[in-house]
């Protein structure tokens, strides 16, 4: 792997050596804006040395920067991205014989930290920015689960000064984040729960970050849950092209896409989309604000080729009708002459968000083994209906039944982390209840957790959406 301005610290014995995990492939973590971040502050820091570790790199066990091995270091920060890398972070601990601190941040534990306390001796709720030496030295309980029980947030107008500039899930390109948290109100999403307020970084800032590190790399990514709502994106992207750059948003929302956008952003292989669902009345159930006009507007207006749509299934009030309103959508898109890849995940009812009152699979008058039988049908139909027409991919439904299972454990999922849980491990030990339905009054673990919501604004969109879905609960 080649990588530019990474640092090179020689250990010394005065200096607290720390461990940035994380707990996936290097091609994502290098990608990370958050993860560089905490490895650039700790690394600022006379007195620390950081290296980072990823499971394709020595297994985890050892860091790219020197090989030394984890059990060397006196600290692990870790952020844990996806609910499966919990599984990673745990055999990275019990394997390498790490006996220092263990703390763990990152939007899962953000979402949820109980299923982690067993494995960590601290669990950080929120954003970690010019923090990271008082997480380290118990110097601060500001986000710092149980001490506080308040998640953490900062302002976006420090930036990263320094980072690594490698082949990333973006290509080889520099990172801007752009913005955090997200102006939408789409029900089903984790992110405007746990990055609320939304924030846009100014357009000076970013032009000073792309100068900076000018000769880096020919691209910047610019990287936000919704790039296209930041109020100068425009503006900003033709001045980054007027550097010499190119430019890549990390998503585009259909409805933000029009010809000066297709015109600015020029020739791109793919336009990825994400209706979410195929009928205009699932999409007003998960209050997505697209509409198929939209949708087709932007694969029409596109030079892509190829257009790759995201939908979820296992929504509330799904019927085989709405997903035939999946088929007849990418039909419609090949008649424009483009071709489709589609991508389809069962929705986890997330914490914190107006559907953490749903069962895994949406139908709340099924128990949690009906609804995945369920969603396996619905798979199959899928499936029989789409690959004539489309390169299509539906995501395991066991494995996102586990990833549901993590999201809304509680401290007894602990136990489980040290195992790879399947399907037959939730059935075995009676985890099939963070699959199911929850009543409205129902106390979860989380809600201790304050996170800047009032619980009753978000029962009462999840009260809409069930009205829009022409449920009764
Ligand atoms: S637009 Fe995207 S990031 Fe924003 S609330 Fe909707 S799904 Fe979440």
């Amino acid at each position: 792997m080649r990588e530019f301005n990474p640092f090179f610290k020689k250990f010394s014995s005065k200096a607290k050596k720390i461990a940035v995990i994380y707990p996936n492939r290097y091609v994502g973590g290098i990608s990370n804006t958050g993860i560089q971040r905490l490895y650039f502050e700790v690394n600022r820091e006379e007195k620390y040395i950081a290296e980072r570790f990823y499971t394709d790199v020595f297994n985890g066990l050892r860091s790219v920067e020197s090989a030394t091995p984890l059990e060397k270091f006196d600290v692990a920060l870790f952020s844990i991205q996806y609910e499966e890398d919990a599984f990673s972070a745990v055999r990275i601990l019990s394997s390498s014989g790490f006996s220092g601190k263990k703390i763990a941040g990152g939007p899962c534990i953000t979402q949820n930290p109980f299923p982690y306390l067993k494995h960590f001796d601290r669990v950080f709720i929120g954003e970690a920015e010019n923090a990271v030496r008082s997480i380290v030295e118990d110097e601060l309980t500001d986000g710092l689960f149980p001490l506080s029980n308040k998640r953490r947030v900062v302002s976006l107008d420090t930036e990263m000064k320094r980072q690594i500039v490698a082949d990333g899930a973006y290509g080889k390109a520099i990172l801007i984040e752009m913005g955090r948290g997200c102006p939408r109100g789409c029900r089903f999403c984790i992110v405007r729960q746990i990055y609320s307020p939304p924030r846009w970084r100014s357009r000076d800032s970013i032009i000073e970050i792309a100068e900076e590190n000018i000769g880096l790399a020919g691209k910047v990514a610019l990287i936000a849950p919704s790039p296209t709502d930041h109020p100068e994106f425009l503006e900003i992207v033709s001045e980054l092209q007027n550097m010499g750059y190119e430019v890549s948003p990390s998503s585009i929302r259909a409805d933000r896409f029009d010809e000066e956008h297709a015109e600015l952003l020029g020739d791109v292989k793919t336009l990825t989309l994400a209706p979410e669902a195929g009928s205009e009345r699932l999409r007003e159930v998960l209050n997505k604000g697209i509409s198929e006009e939209d949708v087709m507007q932007a694969a029409e207006i596109s030079s892509a080729k190829k257009i790759k749509l995201y939908f979820m299934f296992g929504l509330p009030g799904e019927t085989y009708s709405d997903l035939d309103e999946i088929v007849r959508m990418v039909e419609k898109i090949r008649n424009l002459g483009k071709s489709v890849q589609v991508s389809i995940n069962p929705l986890v009812p997330k914490p914190h968000t107006p559907f953490q009152w749903l069962p895994y699979g949406g139908d709340l008058s099924k128990n949690a083994m009906e609804n995945i039988k369920e969603l396996k049908k619905k798979r199959d139909y899928l499936y029989s209906k789409l690959r004539r027409i489309a390169d299509v991919e539906i995501e395991n439904i066991e494995r996102f039944a586990v990833q549901t299972v993590i999201s809304r454990g509680d401290e007894s999922m602990g136990d489980f982390l040290d195992r790879k849980v399947r399907l037959s491990t939730i059935r075995k030990f009676r985890l099939e209840r963070f699959l199911e339905g929850f009543s409205p009054d129902y106390e979860f673990p989380w809600d201790r957790i304050d996170m800047g919501y009032r619980k009753n604004r978000i029962r009462r969109e999840f009260e809409i959406s069930m009205e829009k879905a022409g449920i009764e609960f």
